[in-house]
């Protein structure tokens, strides 16, 4: 088993049941990254594992979507000795606040834990490309999809591909259940149907 994959299960962040993807999409599987990023020293040795596999020159800055890309973004920005930080949503899109800033012609590298659609990363490379940065590559822990969804360079520690289905075509609504939203939940309840 893949040293991602062996960290997830040892963790319980790997879930079977019935769920709501941030993207809309339904799944019988969920990843809950945070239950593996929550381990400093895990996070720290799957991001290491990460740069490695960056065969392109390191970037200036890394910068996460909120909230899922923040953990992973600040552990790379360690990994790669740059600068980390994060977009948040301000009246719908992605911005930087808090003062952040990026320079002109920086090298900005987008972190994600998930990549299922890619739609905020997409979103936050665009963001950086309006400041005036350029946007170099994407990471994440997991690729969803079978294809990079990025124009840019895309490295991902493991690639899983679980079913996955729009809510009217998913079996498990169609057998009467529920879909949630992982993580919506009050701290200690297990995301299960
Ligand atoms: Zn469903």
């Amino acid at each position: 088993m893949s040293a991602v994959l062996d960290a997830f299960r040892r963790h319980e962040a790997l879930l079977e049941g019935h769920f709501q993807l941030s993207s809309g999409l339904h799944s019988s599987r969920y990843l809950q990254c945070a239950k593996v990023l929550a381990h400093p020293k895990v996070s720290e040795e799957l991001c290491r594992e990460l740069v490695t596999r960056w065969k392109h020159p390191a970037p200036d800055v890394v910068i996460g979507p909120a909230m899922g890309g923040i953990t992973l973004a600040y552990e790379l920005g360690r990994a790669f000795g740059v600068t980390a930080l994060f977009a948040e949503r301000e009246n719908g899109a992605f911005t930087l606040r808090r003062g952040f800033q990026l320079a002109v012609g920086a090298r900005v590298l987008v972190a994600e834990d998930v990549v299922t659609t890619g739609g905020s990363v997409k979103e936050v490379l665009r963001l950086v490309e309006n400041l005036g940065a350029i946007p170099c590559g994407v990471m994440s822990l997991i690729q969803r999809t079978e294809n990079s969804p990025f124009s840019v360079p895309y490295v991902a520690l493991e690639q899983i591909i679980p079913p996955v289905w729009k809510p009217e075509e998913c079996p498990l609504c169609r057998e009467g259940g529920v879909a949630v939203k992982p993580g919506s939940r009050p701290g200690g309840v297990a995301a299960r149907s």
